[in-house]
């Protein structure tokens, strides 16, 4: 068996993944925090863990590292062969910059990458614009898919993006990344099922028959929740809306609140067939562990 997602995929079908972010620059300690959290999380045998790359490749130095520590060096006696999926964006890069990054990730044993086109930061300006040889994830899959060493992981939306709401239009976007070489799918975060189970009907009406990894974004604070929500744009249910109000100046009820309403939505997603499931971590164990066992995933 490779460390590649998609031969996993090939030969499980179900699965449970978690995201980690990397520290900010100089955050030595931070560092040391997230090798815990990430042996922590190894414990309960995910599939794979993937890694965020910071806006415009401003924490990359990081990222690389945090995926080698995934990948390579994290407790080995204790877990065997966890699996990192690095994340890495296009905004600002070249051609010749992207290779650069693959051979370095190659290097590092990482032989998965979630392929994205990223956002333009505040702050950043790029010698060249920010869109100088990728203008979508599309070019950036289509050149990984070359390069021929990687198992490709892209981003799919739901409840539809901030540059295209058409949901339609959104669906024939991600033909095109099928196209160019994605492997497979993960979901911005939603709350409200039914918006994941229509968008899958319009996957599969498209044509397209790979995993649509579910993100499950725990509501574990609620100034978090809604600066997250207010750049994802994801519909929140009635019940959460009024749960977030009465608990927020209350972080262990919102916390327990959280954890109970990821278990109830993975249970219902699990009774509607789904066997993958993604969990946005935000850096946290143990929580993860116990909507992981809460819901029968571990
Ligand atoms: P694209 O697929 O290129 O889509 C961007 C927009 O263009 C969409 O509205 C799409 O519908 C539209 N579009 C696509 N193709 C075409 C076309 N051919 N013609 C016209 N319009 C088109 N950001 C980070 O900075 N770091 C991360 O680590 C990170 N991880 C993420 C993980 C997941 C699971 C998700 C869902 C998002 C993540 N993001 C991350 C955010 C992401 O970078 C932004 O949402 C970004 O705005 C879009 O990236 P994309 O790869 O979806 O772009």
């Amino acid at each position: 068996m490779t460390g590649k997602i998609c031969d996993i995929f090939r030969t499980k079908n179900d699965s449970v993944s978690f995201e980690v972010y990397p520290p900010k620059k100089g955050q030595k300690k931070q560092f040391e925090i997230i090798k815990k959290t990430i042996n922590h999380l190894t414990d309960l045998q995910p599939d794979f863990i993937s890694v965020t790359y910071g806006p415009g490749g401003t924490n990359k130095g990081k990222a690389v590292e945090i995926s080698e520590y995934i990948e390579n060096k994290h407790d080995i006696e204790r877990h065997k062969g966890t699996i990192a999926l690095a994340h890495l964006t296009a905004v600002g890069y070249t051609e010749s910059d992207i290779s650069d990054i693959l051979d370095k990730l190659n290097s590092k044993g990482v032989q998965n990458i979630l392929a994205l086109r990223g956002d333009i930061p505040q702050d950043v300006s790029f010698p060249y614009g920010a869109w100088c040889d990728f203008e979508y994830a599309k070019d950036l899959i289509s050149v990984i898919k070359r390069d021929g060493r990687f198992c490709i992981g892209a981003a799919a939306y739901p409840e539809g993006h901030q540059d295209c709401k058409d949901l339609k239009m959104s669906v024939e976007h991600l033909k095109v990344k099928v196209e160019a070489g994605a492997d497979f799918f993960i979901t911005q975060l939603f709350f409200d099922n039914t918006a994941y189970f229509r968008f899958l009907d319009m996957i599969e009406s498209c044509g397209m028959n790979m995993p649509v990894i579910p993100g499950i974004m725990p509501v574990l604070k609620a100034s978090q929740i809604r600066k997250i929500v207010s750049l994802s744009g994801a519909t929140i249910p009635d019940e959460l809306n009024e749960k977030i109000d009465l608990y927020k100046d209350n972080p262990k009820d919102m916390e327990k609140f959280g954890i109970d309403y990821s278990v109830k939505q993975i249970d219902e997603l699990k009774r509607n067939g789904i066997k993958r499931f993604h969990l946005y971590t935000m850096n946290r164990w143990e929580q993860m562990n116990e909507i992981v066992k809460l819901s029968g995933l571990r």
